[in-house]
């Protein structure tokens, strides 16, 4: 198997897909966050640029560890402590969102902001898989963190290019 994967952007795509999130739902939330700033702004291009943001390696990498770790809290084969913080989505544990920030660090401050008002206001999807998350075994404190990332970095991707396509 060659070191660099050429599938990646597909894995991560199917690996979102796995905890119930497509990118049609995260574009959804780029849209609800930047269409009183574009006046012609419309899903499809939201879709575009969620699409762009999952080429990039980072955000894959992001993505793989994210998941990688809800899954194993899932599974309860995280040693502990960390088996029981992660899997309780604890209130003082901040490296979901830490993580995440690896993904709205490539498009600036404005990516940054964008991020704190998803997470915060739990926009679209952000908000179901956040109560997936608390209500049954699955466990999402990575995976809400992603999510709202890729939707705030696909907002502020299309902020940069001032509504162009890019
Ligand atoms: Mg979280």
């Amino acid at each position: 198997m060659a070191w660099v994967d050429l599938n990646q952007q597909q894995k991560a795509i199917d690996l979102l897909a796995s905890r119930g999130v497509s990118l049609q739902d995260i574009a959804e939330v780029t849209f609800l966050i930047q269409k009183d700033y574009f006046a012609d702004l419309t899903m499809d291009f939201c879709l575009h640029n969620v699409q762009k943001v999952l080429e990039k390696t980072e955000v894959q990498h992001v993505v793989f560890t994210g998941i990688a770790l809800d899954e194993l809290a899932e599974k309860q084969m995280l040693p502990q402590p960390l088996q029981d913080i992660v899997h309780s989505d604890m209130g003082l544990y901040g490296v979901d969102e830490i993580l995440a920030l690896g993904i709205v660090n490539i498009y600036g401050s404005i990516g940054l902001t964008n991020f704190g008002y998803v997470d915060k206001a739990k926009v679209g999807i952000v908000g179901k898989i956040d109560q997936i998350g608390k209500e049954n075994d699955q466990c999402m404190t990575f995976t809400d963190d992603i999510i709202a990332a890729i939707a705030a970095a696909a907002a502020s991707r299309i902020a940069h290019n001032n509504g162009k396509r890019s």
